[in-house]
């Protein structure tokens, strides 16, 4: 029930850990992390606590300097590791974490089965991942045009981040009912449920807000509206005191 992400000059996963460790009072089932690399897109995920993953993650090389993590309270499938976040799109391009629900999963589930789609998981989430990827080919358009397609036909409540195997440096990013807040660094961004993963490295953030769309570089971040209309980020100073209460 928490997310993070990170993309900068740092090494992406101890960053993603410990922000993890931080968002752990929230509740959760199940802990995984997704990171680009280079060629290919590398995801550690496992039921249970996030020291079971850094556990099992342990032995590979997660260097990389983008990643996003997820701690899953399981709604939509039981909570095990193939159920877990980060999901995978059926070409392997995108890999996505989810807080929240799909209310209308079920139908979109069926028009991808349709579609010839196979699910690996019986999470609601996997269903809006794989419903982006199949509108992202199907109407050959950029992953942030399908998202905002795609976002427009689901009802429910998400953040969603995503990474995609052709931006090696991006994180995008959308909301609707899940919080959201991205901390701004110099030639680095951090993302979380809430500021308290992002504490130590800066006090700069932005509050998501419903509807809106977040495509987040290094040097970079563009706000944007379901209607590709660009939005001034909203820079707030944290007051590291009563952030840390909260
Ligand atoms: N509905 C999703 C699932 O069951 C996400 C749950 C969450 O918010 O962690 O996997």
């Amino acid at each position: 029930c928490g997310i993070v992400g990170y993309t900068g000059y740092r090494q992406a996963y101890p960053i993603v850990l410990e922000g993890l460790k931080k968002l752990e009072y929230r509740g959760y089932d199940s802990a995984g992390i997704a990171l680009h690399k280079g060629d290919s897109l590398a995801v550690y995920k496992k039921e249970g606590k996030v020291s079971v993953l850094e556990n099992f993650a342990s032995i590979y090389d997660k260097t990389s300097n983008i990643g996003i993590g997820h701690t899953r309270w399981a709604t939509h499938g039981e909570p095990s590791d193939r159920n877990s976040h980060p999901h995978v799109s059926a070409s392997g391009n995108l890999a996505m974490i989810h807080n929240g629900i799909i209310e209308n999963y079920g139908q979109l589930k069926s028009e991808l089965l349709d579609k010839g789609y196979t699910f690996l998981s019986d999470t609601d989430s996997e269903v809006l991942l794989n419903f982006i990827e199949y509108i992202k080919t199907n109407n050959e358009c950029t992953l942030e045009e399908a998202m905002r397609i795609a976002l427009k036909r689901v009802s429910g409540a998400y953040v969603i981040l995503l990474i995609d195997q052709d931006y090696p440096d991006t994180i995008f990013a959308a909301r609707k009912g899940s919080p959201l807040v991205i901390g701004i660094g110099k030639g680095e961004h951090f993302l979380g449920s809430d500021a308290s993963p992002m504490l130590e490295f800066t006090k700069e953030v932005v509050y998501i807000n419903d509807y809106e769309l977040a495509i987040v570089r290094p040097d970079e971040l563009i706000l944007k509206n379901l209607g590709n209309e660009r939005i001034t980020p909203y820079v707030q100073k944290l007051d590291i005191e009563l952030a840390a209460i909260e």
